[in-house]
């Protein structure tokens, strides 16, 4: 008896133990992360990665969008998934987001004067910079400063961020859509607005979340949305992009359902930004297959 409720007594004393010092690691873990994200500003450790999203009309790039990318110096290439949540709580992705938005404009700029027929870049917005910076001034300034047509920009924003405070919302985006940035409702499907409060916002685009994509081919309710979503924002007058394409099946399936545009590793990667411009060069297409007859 005695031994048992020992070996319990260290069993248990050992748990909470080892349970203390995961947890403590934890923490470390991220002060040494938010440590290195202020550096890595610094220091020059981002970069900007382009991403195609090409028409399903006729294949031709339309725009990009940028994503951002941390080369770190020993975790090499770490994921913005694992990176953003973190620079949100802790307010650095107000500094971040600025320089990717100033960055995109920048570049865009240098290739308009290079002659390089471009295509708008979508920057993503985050909640926190949506809240705590005055996001119509920072977008002039940054088109401004580098003398770019605010048709070339245009700005991916979350169900979320809109639906923190819609009113205000609705004020901005205004104000940047009469400004001639496009807007673009990105992530569709994953948060908890509809279509009808949709309407209220200027948007341009709405992107369909790669979670309705992933089974679109094999899951009968998957297309069902997909297609439900694609007929009811085009009558809205959205133009339709689905997110995450990697398969001519999928790509089939969407076009069929009226689909305009789509972004997925089918064409490509988010690539450098000198590789994107090659792309743009090349006047690279996606080869698309022939529409089957209905019948
Ligand atoms: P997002 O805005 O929805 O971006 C699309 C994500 O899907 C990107 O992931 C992209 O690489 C990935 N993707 C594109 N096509 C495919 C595909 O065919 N298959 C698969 N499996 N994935 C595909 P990424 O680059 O890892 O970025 C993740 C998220 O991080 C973004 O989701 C966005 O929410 C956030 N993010 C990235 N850059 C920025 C930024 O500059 N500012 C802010 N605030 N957030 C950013
Ligand atoms: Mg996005
Ligand atoms: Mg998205
Ligand atoms: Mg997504």
């Amino acid at each position: 008896h005695a031994e048992t409720a020992l070996g319990q007594a260290q069993t248990s004393g050992k748990h909470h133990l080892y349970f203390d010092s995961a947890l403590n690691a934890e923490v470390a873990d991220k002060l040494v992360l938010e440590e290195e994200l202020r550096q890595a500003l610094e220091t020059r450790q981002f970069a900007v990665h382009l991403q195609p999203k090409v028409s399903l009309r006729d294949g031709a790039i339309v725009s990009a969008e940028a994503l951002l990318r941390w080369n770190h110096p020993t975790r090499g290439l770490v994921s913005p998934a694992s990176f953003i949540p973190l620079a949100e709580d802790t307010g650095l992705i107000v500094p971040i987001g600025e320089w990717v938005l100033r960055t995109v404009c920048a570049q865009e700029a240098d290739w308009l004067k290079q002659g390089l027929r471009t295509v708008p870049v979508g920057v993503n917005l985050s909640a926190v910079q949506f809240r705590e910076t005055r996001v119509l001034e920072l977008v002039q300034d940054a088109l401004a400063t580098v003398g770019l047509a605010p048709g070339y920009l245009e700005l991916e924003l979350t169900e979320s961020l809109i639906m923190q405070d819609p009113a205000e919302a609705v004020r901005i985006l205004n104000a940047l859509r009469a400004l001639g940035v496009r807007l673009s409702m990105d992530d569709f499907g994953t948060g908890y607005s509809s279509l009808a409060q949709l309407k209220r916002f200027p948007f341009d685009a709405l992107k369909i979340d790669r979670a309705f994509i992933i089974d679109i081919v094999h899951n009968p309710e998957d297309a069902a949305i997909a297609s439900a979503i694609i007929t009811m924002a085009r009558r809205l007058g959205l133009t339709v992009v689905a997110e995450g394409v990697e398969t001519v099946e999928q790509l089939c399936e969407l076009r069929a359902a009226g689909c305009d545009e789509m972004q997925g590793y089918l064409f490509s990667r988010p690539v450098p930004l000198e590789e994107f411009a090659a792309m743009l060069r090349a006047g690279k297409r996606l080869p698309l297959p022939p529409m089957p007859h209905r019948g």
